[in-house]
C-alpha cells in the first residue's frame, strides 16, 4: 500500500493542498488536491498563517512526528481530537479527495471525517477541541 497521509501537514512545496476554511471556519474540501509548489508556499506565507486556513497533506513520517504512538496504535493527534470534539460518526461521508490514503481515516473510519471540518494546525487544533469541550 502507498504510505498514508498525513492531513495535518505544514504547507511545503509537494504538499496536497486539500482543503480551504470557509467564512464560517469550516474546512471546504477541493474535488482534487493541489501539489503546491515553493511560489506558492512563499506567497501564501506572506498572509495569515497558511495552515490556519488551508489544510495541506503529505506523508505520515510516523516516528519522525511528535503524534506517533507506535505500529499499534498510530497517530495519537487523531485521536486527541477525535476525543476531543466528540461528533458521531455520520452515514454519509463529506466528499474529500485524498480519504483513500489518509491516516486519520485509515485509522478511525468515518469518525475521523465527522470531527476533520473545524480542524486546522497549530494553535487551531487546541481551542477547536478547547472549544468542544466547552460546549459539551
Ligand atoms: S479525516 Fe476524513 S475528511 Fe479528514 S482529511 Fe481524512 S479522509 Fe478527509
Amino acid at each position: 500500500m502507498a504510505t498514508l497521509l498525513c492531513p495535518s501537514s505544514i504547507a511545503k512545496p509537494g504538499a496536497k493542498l486539500f482543503g480551504v476554511q470557509n467564512a464560517s471556519g469550516h474546512i471546504e474540501y477541493l474535488d482534487e488536491p493541489i501539489i503546491v509548489d515553493k511560489t506558492f508556499v512563499e506567497t501564501a506565507r506572506q498572509g495569515r498563517v497558511p495552515e490556519e486556513r488551508f489544510r495541506f497533506a503529505s506523508n505520515c513520517i510516523k516516528t519522525g512526528c511528535g503524534h506517533w504512538t507506535g505500529e499499534g496504535t498510530g497517530c495519537g493527534l487523531v485521536v486527541r481530537i477525535v476525543d476531543g470534539m466528540n461528533r458521531k460518526a455520520e452515514a454519509t461521508l463529506v466528499a474529500c479527495a485524498i480519504r483513500e490514503r489518509c491516516r486519520w481515516f485509515h485509522q478511525q473510519g468515518a469518525t475521523a471525517c465527522a470531527n476533520c471540518d473545524e480542524i486546522v494546525r497549530n494553535v487551531r487544533i487546541g481551542e477547536a477541541i478547547a472549544g468542544a469541550s466547552q460546549t459539551k
